[in-house]
């Protein structure tokens, strides 16, 4: 299916537009995209840390106070390095216990794995620092829609991929990021990217005239959600 998620304003990838495309409403609607909105304003978020390259990306958006979200992989996190984040700028996410496919997963196995990360929250005393659940490999369905409610996490996913983790880098990257921004976008990075390009990214974002704000400050507008083209 062409053109899901891919009308100005949206920038996702063709295969997670088609898997999005195949879910139903209910399930689509327990997510964020994109903030409806018509400031300048977006948000810009890192998946699967933490990891080594993590404090300096934290550093950079420190010295620049650019407001971020960090959705982390909850087994990766300790006391320690959850300091890093010691910070207003800073908002946090869960990513899953270990970044598996929940696709691969039964629902008992989903439900589990989502404990666990209930849990060592619970440990690290740190519920409410994690208002956010982003699944791994933005896969969401039916059982995780429910198990979010229930959970009182709010479902996010994103509406502008900066494909960082595909291999792109420098300016192909920064132009790959942008080209698509928007009023209300959320931007996808991973905890992998350069500083550089992060930073040149950042750079970008701003001469487009954007501000980069703190996701919840986008959540606080109604959610847009990837078009639908060629269907109803
Ligand atoms: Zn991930």
């Amino acid at each position: 299916m062409v053109g899901f998620g891919q009308n100005a304003g949206w920038n996702l990838n063709p295969y997670f537009a088609e898997f999005l495309s195949g879910k139903p409403d209910t399930v689509l609607r327990a997510f964020f995209y994109k903030a409806d909105t018509r400031k300048k304003e977006v948000a810009i978020t890192f998946d699967d840390g933490v990891i080594a390259n993590t404090p300096t990306l934290v550093n950079y958006l420190r010295q620049n106070n650019i407001p971020a979200t960090f959705f982390l992989i909850m087994r990766l996190v300790n006391a320690q390095n959850l300091r890093l984040f010691d910070s207003s700028l800073f908002e946090l996410g869960v990513h899953s216990w270990k970044h598996d496919d929940f696709r691969n997963l039964t629902e008992a196995q989903k439900i589990a794995d989502m404990d666990s990360c209930e849990q060592a929250l619970i440990r690290l005393n740190a519920t409410r620092r994690f208002p956010y659940y982003r699944p791994a490999y933005g896969v969401i369905d039916a059982t995780i829609a429910c198990e979010l409610a229930k959970r009182n996490w709010k479902g996010v996913l994103w509406s502008d991929e900066s494909q960082d983790w595909n291999g792109l880098k420098g300016d192909t990257l920064v132009k790959h990021t942008i080209h698509s921004l928007n009023s209300g976008s959320i931007i996808l990075f991973h905890d992998i990217i350069a500083v550089s390009d992060l930073a040149a990214i950042c750079t970008a974002i701003q001469e487009k005239g954007f501000r980069i704000v703190p996701l919840s400050r986008l959540m606080k507008q109604k959610s847009l959600f990837p078009p639908r083209i060629g269907s109803r």
